[in-house]
């Protein structure tokens, strides 16, 4: 297929950013009269879903300890309930079970949560917090445990079938994606700092604005618009931080329990919420009984007919490999470096055991295929949203980002020319400003 010259709007990346941006870009120009998805051109050097977003565990949450976060959070809640069946969203809410160093934070979580109007219920005590969770299921057993939230909206979309609802409903709007085209460099205007062009291993491809939906690529477009390797951040004490790196790699550790979907359901029969727990109650090995940790530890898990078991994860681990040396491709469970590892499943499995009795001795039936793969973090381990070189949009979500598909809805917003507030506390400048998010008790880099 032959490659057009020039697009008013090209946007890189077809997951969940670059395609949200996509569609909500052509809903927002048709409905300006200012033109629609003829003038949107999606370019993926894979396939639909070839990254992050099609790998996802899926889960979306409004659990954040961080205002803006949380806020932002609400916002997408609500597109992916504009249409749960397209974009394969089960609205099972989301649970997180919480030791008491972290009980204060959940509880202002709880407190925001109302002001926003975000359906939860927040349960406090340890008697009340067993009491409330072996309504849910009789074999709750997990220790540490002094207060629950429970979510009632949130829940989790299967990964790619999502991903695939939102290119359905782009191109039905008449956008055009082209996959198996790879970005190599921008060509930059002669009178201005601007892109002109995007170059492409099938040719150049000039632009008006360009939106950077890359996920964990993002440090190579960062290279590409020349932007610095490394930034000052000014603490939350004042301090100044100088050659901060501006990215950094998490391993994400994910698997899979090979049980019938259907083996975890609650008392009465009905699929769960997401389950999140962190607990600094000791955790033992499921095998041999001996001590895996007695630090704060926390896992996530829910029954999902797409992987086919019940599917979770942990804490992830720090990629140690200086930072422009970490292979990102090939990604995935394609990754000969970066997929989650023997130890992870032990810990994991045990942490099942540990939570719920029904999960004792099955460790054996952990699916051992490869899953998992690397996130991109910024210096904070919150999403930059933000315009660099006057035309180049880059949305860098610190992996926060597959249950935001309301983001590109904002971006495009933002293009056409409104400044949504929901975005403004991501912007670049909070680091060399200062303004930085709140940081919780939680273990994940991401909460
Ligand atoms: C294992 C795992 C589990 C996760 N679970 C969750 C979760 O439960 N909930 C949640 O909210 N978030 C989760 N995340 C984070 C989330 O998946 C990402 O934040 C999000 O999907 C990033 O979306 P994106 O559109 O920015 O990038 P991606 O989905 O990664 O898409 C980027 C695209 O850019 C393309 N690309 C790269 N380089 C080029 C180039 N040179 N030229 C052309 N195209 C290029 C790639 O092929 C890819 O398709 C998880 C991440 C991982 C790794």
């Amino acid at each position: 297929m032959a490659i057009p010259d020039s697009s008013r709007y090209v946007v890189v990346g077809a997951g969940i950013h670059g395609l949200s941006t996509a569609l909500h870009l052509a809903e927002a120009l048709e409905a300006r009269g200012q033109g629609g998805g003829k003038d949107v051109l999606v370019i993926d050097k894979g396939g639909i879903a070839a990254g992050a977003s099609g790998i996802a565990c899926g889960v979306v949450r409004n659990n954040y300890f961080q205002p803006a976060m949380r806020e932002l959070m609400a916002h997408s809640v609500a597109v992916w309930e504009s249409d749960p069946k397209a974009f394969s969203y089960h609205p099972v809410g989301y649970m997180q079970i919480s030791p008491e160093v972290m009980r204060e934070d959940v509880a202002s979580i709880y407190r925001q949560q109302q002001d926003i109007g975000y359906e939860s219920v927040f349960i406090e005590g340890a008697k009340e917090s067993a009491l409330y969770m072996k309504g849910l299921y009789d074999d709750w057993q997990a220790k540490g445990i002094t207060s629950v939230l429970h979510e009632k909206k949130g829940g989790y979309a299967n990964n790619t079938a999502a991903i695939y609802g939102l290119a359905n409903k782009a191109e039905a709007r008449g956008v055009r994606i082209l996959t198996g085209v790879t970005v190599t460099g921008f060509e930059f205007g002669h009178n201005s700092e601007a892109v002109a062009a995007v170059e492409t291993d099938r040719g150049r491809i000039a632009c008006d604005q360009l939106v950077i939906g890359t996920g964990p690529w993002v440090r190579d477009f960062w290279d590409m618009l020349e932007l610095p390797k490394t930034i000052t951040v000014k603490g939350r004490d004042g301090a100044e931080h100088h050659d901060v790196p501006m990215w950094r790699y998490w391993q994400l550790e994910e698997g899979v329990l090979g049980v019938e979907p259907g083996y975890l359901t609650t008392n009465d029969g009905a699929m769960p919420p997401v389950m999140h727990v962190d607990t600094d109650a000791p955790l033992y090995s499921d095998v041999d009984g001996a001590l895996i940790t007695d630090r704060l530890w926390g896992i996530y898990y829910k029954p999902d007919f797409h992987f086919n078991g019940v599917q979770g994860g942990a804490s992830p681990y720090e990629v140690t490999t200086p930072v422009d040396a970490v292979a990102i491709d090939p990604y995935g469970p394609a990754s000969p470096e970066f997929v989650s590892s023997p130890d992870f499943a032990h810990m994991w499995c045990s942490a099942l055991a540990h939570c719920h009795k029904r999960f004792e001795g099955k460790l054996g039936l952990y699916k051992k295929e490869p899953s998992g793969g690397i996130g991109c973090f910024t210096p904070d381990s919150f999403p930059v949203f933000d315009r660099f070189r006057e035309n180049a949009y880059v949305i860098a979500d610190s992996n926060h980002g597959y249950k935001m598909i309301g983001v590109g809805k904002l971006v495009a917003e933002e293009m056409l020319g409104a400044t949504p507030a929901l975005l403004k506390p991501f912007r670049f400048a909070r680091y060399a400003e200062g303004d930085l998010h709140p940081v919780s008790h939680s273990p994940f880099p991401w909460s």
